[in-house]
C-alpha cells in the first residue's frame, strides 16, 4: 500500500495524460480504421439498407393517404409493423477477422477508459497531498466523481489554499509566508502592520499606497 502511494506521488501526470492521449489516438485511428475496412461491405449494405427503407416508408405514407391499403401494399405495411425483419437477410455476416477486431478495438477502448478514470483518481490523490488536503478522501472521490471531483478539488483549494510563486507549492490561505521555502505570500503595509497581499496597490486597512515613490 505504501509502495502504491509513493509510485502515485512520483508520477508526472501530465506525461501520463498525454502518453494516454497517445495511445488512445493511435487506437482509434488504426482500430477504427481496420474495423471500417473489414466492413466496409456490411456498412455499404446498411446505408442501402436505410436508403431502401426511407423511399419504401415515404411510398406507404403515400399509399395510405390514397387509401390503397390492399394487396402488395399491405404486406409492406405489415413487414413495416413487424419491426423491419429484412435487416438481417440484407446484411452479410461479418468475417471472423472483422469480428475480432471491432471486438478487441472496444476492449482496449474500454480499457484506455479505465486508465482515464484511474488517472485522475490518482491524479487527486497526489495533488490533494501536496496542497496538503485530505488525498484519500480525494482519491475516493476521483473514484466516484472522476472529472466532476478533479473539478471540485480546483474549486475547493482555490478557496482554501493559495500558490507560493517562489516553490509552486501550495499554501493555506492564511498564511503570511511559505512553510516550504519561506518565501513572502503576503505584504506587511509599512503604516499600519496589516497583512496585505503581495499584488494589492493600496493597503486595505489604512489606504497607503504601495507605490514605489
Ligand atoms: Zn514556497
Ligand atoms: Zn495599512
Amino acid at each position: 500500500m505504501n509502495k502504491i502511494r509513493e509510485k502515485v506521488m512520483q508520477t508526472n501526470f501530465t506525461k501520463a495524460l498525454k502518453r494516454l492521449i497517445i495511445v488512445a489516438f493511435c487506437v482509434v485511428v488504426l482500430g477504427g480504421g481496420a474495423s471500417a475496412f473489414l466492413l466496409c461491405t456490411q456498412i455499404g449494405e446498411a446505408v442501402t439498407y436505410v436508403q431502401q427503407e426511407e423511399k419504401s416508408e415515404n411510398e406507404y405514407d403515400r399509399q395510405k393517404e390514397d387509401g390503397d391499403w390492399h394487396g402488395e401494399n399491405r404486406e409492406k405495411r405489415e413487414r413495416y409493423d413487424k419491426g423491419h425483419p429484412d435487416l438481417e437477410n440484407a446484411i452479410t455476416r461479418p468475417s471472423t477477422a472483422a469480428k475480432a477486431v471491432v471486438g478487441i478495438t472496444g476492449m482496449l477502448c474500454f480499457l484506455i477508459g479505465v486508465g482515464f478514470w484511474l488517472l485522475v483518481a490518482a491524479w487527486l490523490y497526489q495533488a490533494a497531498v501536496l496542497a496538503g488536503m485530505h488525498g484519500f478522501l480525494w482519491f475516493l472521490l476521483g473514484l466516484g466523481g472522476n472529472v466532476g471531483a478533479a473539478v471540485l478539488f480546483l474549486l475547493v483549494r482555490s478557496l482554501i489554499r493559495k500558490k507560493c510563486e517562489a516553490c509552486g507549492s501550495y499554501q493555506s490561505v492564511k498564511a503570511q509566508y511559505c512553510a516550504k521555502c519561506g518565501a513572502a505570500l503576503s505584504a506587511k503595509c509599512p503604516q499600519c502592520g496589516a497583512a496585505c497581499g503581495k499584488d494589492d496597490g493600496f493597503c486595505h486597512n489604512c489606504g497607503k499606497s504601495f507605490e514605489q515613490e
